[in-house]
């Protein structure tokens, strides 16, 4: 490493709260599927910014829209009205068909504005005596880090030490409808559910589940919330992971991809019902909704339907797929994912993960270990069947070597 590579891994520890562990490499350009270090060195971004950046890096036409909205207008607040929001709201109802439209930030914004949202419904649609309404949700979720968010987690690192916690949560497995059946009871407003755990090292729930869970959440007049942050936009392949399920979520929750990595732009989708109970002053953010997120993530849509992107992933990915399962290498317990969204899961016995990902990290791929013994595969929706190949080839000989 040279020294300056040292110098900004040592200055962020001395000043930065230490809260990530980043792999040792530090970027200074992307494009597309590509980043490059300070020493000029090219890898494959396999992680897209926890599926962030799925238009790839810097994609021209988002960059030209935001530079375009940048000299014009970036923030109004939502005091006034704005030329961008209305276009936004069109745009993105047609597209996933929904009926409303709130814009935050974060993805956490986001699952903590429909966390307020279906409680609101909750006591004055449903008719759930006021302070008792329950929220059920699954072990091993990821909805983000806010307060509200991490008193629900089940992992210990996520919520140790930062108690108390709201009260009005459930947790049961995921992909257990008889477990959910259970578990509703008169004053449960909503099921806040991801497609496919992500964080939790891409877990794809048995065949059938959503169906019973959308008839379960129909039957008791529980609200569906969909946590599509990050299975949403195309990473699994279809617009929204709901469509491999056959399925129609009462609430969606998008963020991450839908700015294309430029800038963080988030919304919760409803039917009318939901946020329909949100009146003036009830519930809103500075900068959700501001002009300057609205064009970026009209043109990040835009980018991800007409290049074709969703398709790209469901093609490039079940290539992905099939060459990770044909590597014959006894480090690997199993391999999984849909679209885009893959993962490769080690055996105990293969070492940690974490040392898998330096060693593609020397082969010019960056990826990203979760929970000790899986390695997670998302490269940018753009990416190439070479591409797709040339990977495959390092992840090849790189499994086949031994940590332990
Ligand atoms: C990343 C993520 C979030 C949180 O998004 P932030 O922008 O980091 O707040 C919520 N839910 C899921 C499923 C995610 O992957």
């Amino acid at each position: 490493m040279s020294a300056s590579v040292i110098d900004f891994i040592a200055t962020e520890a001395r000043f930065g709260a230490r809260n990530y562990e980043p792999i040792g490499v530090v970027l200074s350009r992307g494009e597309g599927v590509w980043v490059w270090d300070t020493e000029g060195n090219r890898y494959l971004d396999c992680l897209s910014a926890y599926s962030a950046v799925s238009q790839g890096h810097c994609h021209p036409k988002i960059l030209a829209a935001m530079v375009e909205q940048a000299h014009r207008l970036t923030l109004t607040s939502r005091a006034f009205h704005n030329d961008q929001l209305a276009l936004f709201y069109e745009e993105i109802a047609a597209l996933t068909g929904s009926h409303k439209v709130l814009p935050m930030n974060s993805g956490a914004e986001a699952v903590e504005s429909a966390i307020k949202s279906v409680r609101k419904w909750g006591y004055e649609v449903k008719g759930v005596p006021d302070g008792q309404a329950e929220i059920i949700v699954c072990a091993n979720n990821f909805h983000g880090r806010t307060l509200g968010i991490v008193g629900f987690s089940t992992d210990p690192e996520t919520r140790t030490h930062f108690g108390p916690f709201a009260p009005g949560f459930r947790i049961i497995p995921f992909g257990d409808a008889a477990a959910l059946e259970g578990a509703i009871t008169p004053n449960t407003v909503a099921f806040l559910v991801e497609p496919i755990q992500g964080e939790a090292g891409v877990v794809i729930p048995p065949a059938g589940y959503f169906t019973e869970v959308r008839e379960l959440c129909t039957a008791n007049n529980v609200m569906l919330v969909l946590d599509e942050i990050q299975t949403g936009l195309g990473r699994t392949g279809k617009l929204l992971a709901e469509e491999h399920e056959g399925i129609e979520a009462d609430v969606t929750l998008l963020g991450k991809a839908l700015s294309g990595g430029f800038y963080p732009v988030s919304a919760v989708l409803s039917n009318n019902d939901v946020l329909g109970t949100l009146r003036p002053g009830q519930h809103g953010s500075t900068f959700g909704g501001n002009p300057l997120a609205c064009a970026v993530a009209r043109a990040a849509i835009r980018v991800l339907v007409e290049e074709g992107m969703i398709d790209n992933a469901a093609r490039q990915g079940a290539r992905f797929l099939e060459g990770l399962k044909d590597i014959r290498a006894n480090t690997i317990r199993e391999v999984r994912g849909r679209g885009l969204m893959l993962a490769v899961e080690l055996h105990p016995e293969a070492g940690r993960a974490r040392r898998y990902c330096e060693a593609l990290q020397a082969k010019g791929i960056l990826a990203k270990d979760t929970h000790e013994q899986t390695i997670r595969i998302a490269p940018p929706l753009v990416i190439t069947s070479d591409q797709v190949d040339w990977a495959l080839e390092r992840l090849a000989t790189t499994l086949t070597q031994d940590f332990s």
